[in-house]
């Protein structure tokens, strides 16, 4: 499979999995269970899903790609740039740590300080991106990982968490399956030594996929029974689990880790995005994609997105950014907004 087509699987396959894990986000697996007793697609408003930071974030990361050409500084630069407009925007999904961290950027703060002390899941729900383009360069996915990860999140273990998603979307965009154990193996060569915990928790999630248990029996191991946290020890073992289990699968790996409950856009979103680069948009359910309903980032724009940055990844040279008009990013947020909201108000009702 080329580059391109794993890049634009990867962006699309993470659009679809925060799109169709967003209506049921925050809720506990039980209540999901209750409330929506069958998932098989977008249900978010009549039959269609949107997307939320986790896609948007991803976008970012390859708009600045595209710009940088892999030149570090620049990269961070962009990325700083993007994340202070995209607040701007309104997003009605912001993490709290990314929230601190922007308006940290509005103060003045610089790239290398504005960086909270959270573990949260941002730096992994942007960085299975950084993995297919630069994979194969592991110090360079290192340090983009790092810039990615630190300019909003500052505890290493996020670090960790950003750079195991990075790996295995490398490895998805290969065309050869791996074995669990490779994985963590993989793992423990590239990471530092201090990430020792991290390396358990990986250890774990392989040896339970080589099981074959569930992502759900899995994550109730861990002492997340009631749903996926926001968390990056929580999701990305999670997310890994799954995907050694459905390297080829997108359907059935979004449909699994959903049903977990919790955190389920990003849990979704990110491992979307590896098994997206795997299987490459024609991979993913046809009836899925086309019904996104989101603009200006629309599914057309988002494959343009990809080509473009398949061509900086080929040839080197970087390219202007795809643009995107703030007034309609505010325009299509106000309507998300509204539907978000409403989902609110919804889940006060029954069944509990
Ligand atoms: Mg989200």
């Amino acid at each position: 499979m080329s580059q391109k087509s794993a890049i634009v699987g990867c962006i699309i396959g993470t659009a679809i999995g925060d799109a169709i894990g967003l209506p049921v986000e925050g809720l506990s697996k039980r209540r999901q269970s209750l409330m929506h007793p069958k998932i098989s697609g977008h249900h978010l408003f009549m039959g269609r899903g949107m997307v939320s930071d986790d896609t948007e974030h991803t976008c970012m990361v390859a708009q600045s790609l595209i710009v940088s050409g892999g030149n570090l500084q620049v990269f961070s630069q962009q990325l700083t740039m993007r994340f202070r407009w995209w607040l701007l925007g309104l997003p009605a999904g912001v993490g709290f740590a990314t929230l601190r961290a922007i308006l940290k950027l509005w103060l003045g703060f610089p790239a290398h300080s504005s960086g909270v002390f959270s573990a949260g899941n941002g730096p992994a729900m942007r960085s299975a991106i950084i993995g297919v383009c630069c994979g194969g360069d592991f110090q360079k996915m290192r340090e983009l990982v790092r810039i990615c990860t630190r300019i909003t999140h500052t505890d290493v273990k996020a670090e960790y968490g950003a750079l195991a998603v990075a790996i295995a979307a490398h490895l998805a965009s290969q065309d050869t399956d791996i074995l669990p154990q490779q994985y963590y193996r993989i793992l423990t060569e590239l990471l530092p030594a201090e990430s020792v915990d991290f390396l358990k928790l990986i250890d774990r999630a392989a040896a339970s996929a080589a099981q074959q248990q569930t992502a759900a029996d899995f994550a109730a191991e861990m002492g997340f029974s009631r749903g996926i946290s926001g968390y990056i020890y929580c999701t990305v073992p999670v997310v890994i689990q799954t995907w050694l289990r459905y390297q080829n699968n997108y359907r059935d790996g979004i449909l699994e880790i959903i049903r977990c409950g919790g955190d389920t856009d990003t849990a979704a979103a990110i491992l979307g995005g590896i098994i997206g680069a795997r299987v490459s948009k024609n991979g993913i359910p046809a009836n899925w994609v086309s019904n996104l309903l989101e603009w200006p980032r629309t599914i057309q724009w988002m494959e343009a997105l990809g080509d473009r940055l398949a061509q900086v990844c080929e040839t080197g040279k970087n390219q202007r950014a795809l643009t995107v008009s703030i007034g309609l990013v505010l325009l299509r947020n106000s309507c998300f907004l509204v539907i978000i909201l409403s989902h609110g108000f919804r889940r006060l009702l029954p069944p509990y």
